[in-house]
């Protein structure tokens, strides 16, 4: 039975030898015909800048640092990187002006992800001011360290603390060196846990941590307990004792909550078989990082299973009708093959993300799949495909955007 969400998968699996139909120049010469497109579309100059990182033009500044980063694309790195100063000098100003200072603190919809991402710029063109907007990065700790600080909701990726980690985490990975002081890390952590600690006690639920976002009991990537969990793994080296069982638990915890190679978008919902989501956001494909992260970490076989389950389920669902992007489409479900491949280096993951590239741009793709918003995006549209496509031809180097898991 045919699902509403995707595409039957056309492809016949890997049987030991890679395609060479979509080589290095014809995969380059796409890249620079994408940014193209993308740089006709966004806004360069202010006006419309609301959006953050997620879906605004900072996004598309991050993806052009992305590919000036590319040794392939060693012709066009300045003109990439004066558009992206460009556009994120804007992004700036922007959210510089927003009252908010909540907004100011958030990962993917605010100021965090912002400031983070004009730092890597700057740094990239050899700009001694990087470090401004890396102080006022830092200067957000005092925002996002108090318990509740987001009525919401405080913990989650998007506009929580968790987001505020992770971008701290890709600085680190990008510039080299910690930004944060270990006791901010660790404080950060430490609301986290305790803020979970809390609200699982509060909903009597049988398992250590929890947490929830307007109201909904998340579980992936996007606002859910998956994210949260990989965070506090990738600082696990700042968490006592105690905290680090906890986080344990709720990892193993979550291993019980898979359905047939899936996780529900909330805690205790039943998966549809032919509508389940099977997004970065909200399912396996965004969830499989926090089990990747797991393993690496500790090394038990169990957590690699689950994450080479999570990449079967994407091989047969994962050519997503909503889109190129990487929050709910089809470079997306791509990047879950590129982390197996480099967790396990077998050559099956990089035919299957090849394969889902070569989808990207056919007939069937175009007539089927939904148009995108804002087509710029970085998580919604073009700018994540064009990411997914440059860490194509840099397999051992590729990581899902700013959600690194091999630091
Ligand atoms: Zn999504």
């Amino acid at each position: 039975m045919e699902d509403n969400l995707c595409f039957l998968n056309p492809f016949s699996d890997y049987k030991g030898a890679l395609h060479s139909s979509r080589g290095t120049a014809a995969i380059v010469s796409t890249v620079t015909a994408t940014v193209d497109i993308i740089l006709k579309q966004v806004p360069l100059d202010p006006g419309d800048y609301d959006g953050g990182l997620y879906d605004g033009p900072a996004g598309v500044a991050y993806m052009l640092f992305h590919v000036a980063e590319c040794a392939l694309f060693s012709e066009q790195r300045d003109a990439y990187l004066e558009t992206a100063k460009r556009i994120i000098d804007a992004s700036v100003r922007h959210v510089d002006a927003d009252r908010d200072v909540n907004t100011r603190a958030a990962f993917l919809l605010g100021g965090a992800g912002i400031y983070a991402v004009a730092a890597m710029i700057y740094k990239a063109m050899g700009l001694a001011e990087f470090v401004k907007p890396l102080a006022k990065f830092c200067n957000l700790w005092e925002v996002c360290a108090p318990i509740n600080f987001l009525e919401c909701g405080s913990d989650e990726l998007f506009a929580g603390r968790t987001g505020y980690l992770c971008a701290a985490l890709v600085l680190k990975q990008k510039l080299g060196f910690e930004i944060l002081r270990k006791e901010q890390i660790k404080a950060i952590c430490h609301a986290i846990i305790d803020s979970g600690k809390q609200y699982a006690k509060k909903k009597r639920k049988p398992f250590p941590l929890m947490y929830s976002y307007y109201g909904t009991e998340y579980l992936g990537a996007a606002h859910g307990l998956s994210a949260v969990l990989q965070m506090l793994l990738s600082h696990h080296e700042v968490l006592s004792r105690p905290e680090r069982d906890l986080v344990w638990q709720s990892v193993d915890f979550l291993m019980t909550q898979e359905q047939n190679c899936n996780w529900p978008a909330e805690l205790g919902a039943i998966i549809q078989r032919e509508n389940q989501l099977v997004h970065w956001c909200h399912g396996a494909p965004g969830v499989a990082y926090l089990f990747a992260k797991a393993y690496l970490v500790n090394n038990k076989p169990q957590y690699l299973d689950t994450c080479i389950r999570s990449g079967e389920l994407v091989w047969q669902k994962g050519l997503l009708k909503k889109g190129p992007g990487i929050c709910h489409g089809v470079a997306g479900s791509a990047y879950v093959f590129l982390m197996l491949y480099r967790l396990t280096g077998n050559s099956k993951y990089i035919y299957r993300a090849q394969r889902f590239a070569e989808f990207l741009f056919s007939k069937e793709f175009k007539a089927g799949s939904c148009s995108v918003t804002r087509s710029y995006s970085l998580f919604e549209g073009l700018s994540g495909t064009v990411c997914f496509l440059v860490d194509l031809l840099q397999p051992d180097q590729s990581e899902f955007p700013l959600f690194s898991i091999f630091v």
